[in-house]
Parts: C-alpha cells; structure tokens; sequence
C-alpha cells in the first residue's frame, strides 16, 4: 500500500511574509493529518521562513531547483546541502518549466537527483510529454527516456527513495487536465517501465500526477490505481484548495 502524497509547488510565487503567512494558514488548517504526506515547495528566497512555521507540523519543505554541485563558482545558484541546512527534506528536479526555459537535461535531472539524495532529501522527479509529443503517439518513449536518464546515476538503494511526478506539459497551468483514464495509462506504464528496469521498488514508488490538478478533479485522478499523490501548482497557493486536494487522498 503506497502512502498518498500531496506537493504544492508554489513556483515564483510569494515571498519571505506571504509565503510563512501561507504555512501558517496551511499548519492550522491540518492539524490530525496521519494518513498523507504534504510537501511544499516555497521559492528558494522563503524556505527558511516557511521551513520555521511548519518545523514540527509534519509538512515538509522542499526546493524546487538545485545545483548539482555542493559549492563553488556558480553564481544565482544555490546547493541541496544548503536547501538541507535551511529545512528542506524533499526536492523536485526535471520539472517542465526548468526543462523548457532553464535548459534542463536529461542527464541534469539525474546528477540533480543524486546530489540531493547525497545531502539527504527525497527527490520528486519530473516527466511529461508536450501536446506535439502526444499526438505524435510518443508519450511512453519520453517519459520512460526521460525516467531512465534520471534513475541512471543512483544506486537500488537511492532509487528506492524518488518519488516520480508525471506531468504532461501540455496540462500544466493551462487549466487543461488529463483525464483519470488518461494519466493511469501513462501511470501504468511507468510502473511497467520500473517492474522491468527497477524491481525490487517497482510497487512501492509513488507516481505522483500533476497538471491542473484542483479540489473538483483531485478525487477521480486520485482514485486511479497508479495514482499515487500529486503535485500541485496553482491551486496549492489557497489553503481551501489545497486541503481539499489532500482530503481527497485520504
Ligand atoms: C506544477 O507546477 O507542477 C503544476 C502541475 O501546476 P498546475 O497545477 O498549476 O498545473
């Protein structure tokens, strides 16, 4: 039985006040929650504020980019060992908007994931194909590529602790969701992908779906047999929202 799990990205949204003000209102609001774990993901400039209102409350902060170095000359970037230190437990690499206008790799996503693993948090790793992707009937080919690449670098033990997130591109913030049946297809393939590449974890890695995700969608998607959790864009920045979405996973 995988434990469901609720992230909320909050992208380049709210700063240092407004984003504690939103871990306040999202503390309080889950005060007995055992049976889902909730992540979010602040920007970099706000997990040290969130990471203090939510220490002990059982959500966990994680950052949404890393270098895949500890330190050095690489300026405006900032460390998994750093994000550690501040609060994080949990990283999200390979999303659709680092691919697109950060010229993420394959391969970054993968040496990303390990060097967060290294410094001691759990990676969400993320796949999706675009709308041209799709219609062309390549979705399986780039979202099992873009897996295998990510997987490559870690050992059964590291891998053992990923979580995925599958998120086609052309759904995020678009309002456009995939539909139940839609996602638990790409959702079971993947399971496939891992029963063949990486056993040992094949039925216990969460497969997250994300794109679109709201309070009136979340209980159909989540009641897919390989859905395991989501990861949440906009509709993570309301408290009432989000809380919605993670009672749906209960
Ligand atoms: C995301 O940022 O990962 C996401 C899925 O965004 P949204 O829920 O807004 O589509």
């Amino acid at each position: 039985m995988r434990r469901p799990l609720i992230a909320g990205n909050w992208k380049l949204n709210l700063g240092p006040g407004a984003a504690a003000a939103l871990a306040v209102y999202l503390r309080d609001a889950l005060t007995d929650e055992d049976a889902v774990d909730v992540v979010v993901f602040p920007t970099a400039l706000a997990i040290g504020a969130v990471a203090a209102e939510l220490d002990g409350s059982g959500v966990g902060v994680g950052v949404q980019e890393i270098a895949a170095i500890a330190s050095g000359a690489m300026t405006g970037a900032n460390s998994a060992v750093m994000a550690r230190e501040a609060g994080c437990t949990w990283l999200l690499t390979g999303h659709s908007e680092r691919r697109q206008h950060f010229a993420e790799t394959d391969a970054g996503v993968g040496a990303k994931a390990k060097a967060g693993l290294a410094a001691g948090l759990y990676p969400i790793v993320c796949v999706g194909e675009t709308l041209a992707e799709r219609k062309a009937g390549r979705v399986d080919e780039v979202t099992q590529r873009q897996l295998a690449a990510a997987l490559a670098p870690l050992t059964p033990d590291e891998v053992a602790l990923v979580t995925i997130a599958y998120e086609p591109v052309w759904a995020i913030g678009t309002g456009e969701t995939a539909s139940p049946e839609q996602a638990q297809e790409v959702h079971a393939a993947l399971r496939a992908w891992l029963r063949a590449h990486h056993p040992r974890v094949a039925e216990t890695l969460r497969i997250l779906y994300g794109g679109s995700v709201k309070a009136d969608n979340a209980r159909s998607l989540l009641g897919s047999p390989d859905i395991d959790g989501a990861l949440v864009g906009g509709a993570s920045l309301r408290v009432g929202d989000f809380t919605d979405i993670i009672a749906a996973a209960r």
